[in-house]
């Protein structure tokens, strides 16, 4: 028996649902009750909140998530084996845990949950940044989601939350900070998991803000930093050449000079870009 709740440890659920992990799955398991239950405390206030959890494997966060007050949380897993430790959990928690198999980049989540909704996960890196993007950019905001608590890759992680003139500045950077506030709230060495990565991991949390720091189209913006860092070294003139013909013009027109490169470029001059791209 653990502490947290009255199932039994992780690594005899493991065991006895022989949940190996599979690298193709991109399986690095938190076995450590007090760690998730830390996670899931990263993840805000839970009570009165449904949690969406992706791939909760053997279940480590998703005690966290429960233990924490999380009032639901649904979870949607892709590896059919960790159902049945799955279901242990929600038999454990009655009422309280809804468990989808599944692909998380297939499945709309939204008819299962109800507001207020936070978002939990520790996913495999390529699915977890495929995800942030979507959560980041639905054609609507504020979206469903108050928060999103996310484990990443500590380089990706950095990249989230980077400051312009810094080599992590992009794309990912610009999309999660005109939104939402993001913040690294804990680092992990590899030893945290089971098996461990190569490389260390960070959890990153994000608010989603009531409105857009700064006003911009959403598409044209995203148009305008992709292109801008499609090119990172060349300046801001030539990157954006096939943007608009009269490029010059219009950077002129939100106050930056053509000779700048992406990385240099704020926040705020982005959103100033795309709306003199948008503009008559
Ligand atoms: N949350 C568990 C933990 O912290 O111990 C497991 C973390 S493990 C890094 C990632 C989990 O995501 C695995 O259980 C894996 O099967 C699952 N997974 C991988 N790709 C997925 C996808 N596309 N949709 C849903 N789950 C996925």
């Amino acid at each position: 028996m653990n502490t947290i709740d009255s199932l039994p440890p992780l690594r005899e659920v493991i065991d006895t649902h022989d949940l190996r992990a599979r690298k193709s799955l991109g399986q690095n398991f938190l076995l450590d009750l007090n760690l998730t239950a830390k996670i899931a405390r990263q993840a805000g206030d839970l009570t009165g909140c449904d949690v969406l959890e992706i791939g909760p494997g053997p279940g480590g966060l998703t005690r966290g998530l429960l233990s924490e007050g999380a009032r639901r949380v649904l979870a949607i897993e892709k590896d059919a084996r960790c159902m049945p430790a799955l279901a242990e959990i929600a038999q454990a928690y009655p009422g309280r845990l809804q468990v989808i198999e599944g692909d998380a980049l297939d499945i709309d989540p939204l008819a299962h949950l109800t507001p207020p909704i936070r978002v939990a996960a520790n996913l495999p890196y390529n699915v977890g940044t495929e995800l942030l993007v979507r959560w980041l950019t639905p054609k609507d905001w504020p979206p469903y989601w108050q928060s999103l608590t996310l484990m990443f890759q500590r380089e990706v992680a950095q990249r989230i939350v980077a400051a312009p003139g810094s080599k992590a500045y992009g794309r990912l950077a610009l999309l999660a900070q005109w939104r939402a506030d993001a913040q690294i709230v804990l680092n992990l060495p590899p030893e945290a998991f089971t098996p461990p990565p190569k490389v260390s991991s960070a959890v990153v949390h994000l608010t989603a803000l009531p409105q857009p720091r700064y006003p911009a189209d959403a598409a044209v913006l995203n148009r305008v930093v992709a292109a801008a860092f499609n090119q990172r070294r060349k300046m801001l003139r030539s990157a954006l050449k096939g943007v608009a013909p009269d490029i010059e013009d219009r950077l002129q027109a939100a106050g930056l000079k053509p000779t700048e490169r992406a990385e240099q470029i704020s926040l705020e001059g982005f959103c100033a870009l795309a709306r003199a791209v948008a503009a008559p």
